[in-house]
């Protein structure tokens, strides 16, 4: 009888990033029921596991998939629109776009995402909320990503009729969303709250009394424009976040987007509560720079987001790098502290930072016995990446998304070798081709 114990998947002489953000090469990840059985050395697995498949790891780099703290599947087409323009785009440019999205729309947006997510290295996504969501979900499914999604949340502004909601219509759209996707598959629904302004105080309070009641997160854009800061202090005389705070809504499940404009004071209620924050380096640019490193000191849980396509594109690799090159520019160089946001750092925020955004603190977003088999592979053969003294370094300087090969969530295979296993890429692409000759022809 053979005394070995049965995987799924065993992935053999793999270089591995190791919690500690080490890099231990000649080792073996067994994965069986969607999680990560095993990290082990290659010389002992031969004898402790019996695999269905064997993947030889070689010359490539295995780590946790990376995780979109926040992105907007409905600006997916807004791709290469917005750059340069002048400010408020998201009043002249994206809510108008928002209010005319179709079911349609939304299939090829999911779809785009989904395509660009899986080889880029993305396994995990946080949308901040659209409209026809379910069509992006169904899309989502098949993808086999894991996901939250959301209604886009607001009740007052001047919107285009057709996205115009009360308070009780709003809630009750995420209750629907709720209902028919949280827990299917790889899915999770959060509730959501556009931003401060555009929330009614009813709107805001039920939203998060029906976010704790389902245990689930609550997300908003938060402290992203000064403009924004002086509305709550205008018309509650408390800043975004002591608003918040002082009608009840801050919690572990509350997750703050941008997070650019924060004081002392509203970093310390975040930290109090458990509150989660997530920065948007490239979109974040054009507004300000947070004060991570207090964060960081601070023990709040920061992960990394991209703010959707149409700000830069969806590659975490590209807002990694634009995030160590504005700490250092603007927290290191003031100190002359060129470590004051270290690569272990950043990795960490678009890891096991991004599996706490996802609701999965513990379970994933490290390759380590037990935690969810969300696992990609980076080609190291190549004339960027060698040779190289330190491989954590040259992750956050040198790779791109196109040196990501292989994506796996929940231990099945989405992406190997480059192709998507999951998603017609050539069929997507042409849709992509037809949109915009479509759009051009209406011009
Ligand atoms: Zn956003």
């Amino acid at each position: 009888m053979s005394r070995e114990t049965k995987c799924d998947i065993l992935i053999t002489h793999a270089s591995c990033l190791t919690e500690d953000m080490e890099i231990r090469d000649e080792q073996a990840i067994a994965v069986k029921d969607g999680r990560i059985l095993d990290v082990c050395a290659q010389e002992s697995a031969g004898e402790l596991y019996r695999a269905s498949e064997t993947v030889d790891g070689r010359d490539k780099l295995w780590m946790p998939g990376l995780v979109d703290g926040h992105m907007h599947t409905g600006q997916q087409l807004l791709k290469g629109r917005v750059l340069d323009e002048l400010p408020m785009i998201w009043t002249r440019i994206m809510l108008p776009f928002e209010s005319t999205l179709t079911p349609e729309k939304m299939e090829l947006s999911a779809g785009l995402a989904s395509l660009e997510m899986i080889k880029a290295g993305t396994t995990g996504f946080v949308d901040a909320g659209s409209y026809f969501m379910d069509k992006a979900a169904e899309v989502y499914a098949r993808s086999g990503l894991r996901g939250v999604l959301s209604h886009s949340t607001m009740d007052q502004g001047n919107f285009p009729e057709s996205i115009r909601e009360t308070a009780v219509q709003a809630v009750e759209s995420t209750d629907r969303l709720y209902d028919s996707w949280h827990g299917q598959g790889n899915l999770k629904v959060f509730y959501s709250l556009r931003a401060l302004m555009n929330c009614s105080r009813e709107l805001t309070v039920k939203a998060a009394e029906r976010a704790r009641e389902k245990g689930t997160f609550l997300q908003a854009h938060m402290n992203e424009y000064a403009g924004e800061v002086n509305y709550t202090l205008e018309k509650y005389q408390k800043r975004p976040v002591e608003y918040l705070d002082s009608i009840g809504v801050l919690g572990e499940n509350f997750v703050a987007a941008h997070g650019i404009m924060l004081s002392a004071h509203e970093r310390e209620l975040l930290a109090e509560c458990g509150a989660k924050v997530v920065h948007c380096p490239f979109s974040n640019c054009a507004k300000g720079v947070p004060d991570t490193p207090a964060l960081v000191e601070a023990g709040i849980c920061t992960g990394l987001g991209t703010d959707g396509t149409a700000h830069g594109g969806l590659s975490l690799w590209n807002e990694m790098k634009i995030f160590r090159s504005v700490m250092n520019a603007v927290w290191g160089s003031k100190n002359a502290d060129p470590a004051v946001m270290p690569a272990k750092t950043i990795l960490k925020m678009a890891t096991e930072n991004g599996a706490e955004l996802l609701g999965e603190k513990g379970s994933l977003g490290v390759l380590k016995k037990g935690y969810r088999a969300d696992i990609i592979s980076i080609d190291w053969n190549k004339p960027h990446l060698l040779p190289t003294a330190k491989r954590v370094n040259t992750l956050v300087e040198c790779v791109t998304g196109g040196d990501v090969c292989d994506s796996m969530v929940e231990g099945r295979f989405l992406m190997r070798g480059g192709e998507v296993l999951t998603l017609d890429e050539e069929k997507l692409l042409w849709q992509a081709k037809q949109y915009f000759e479509k759009q051009e022809a209406s011009l």
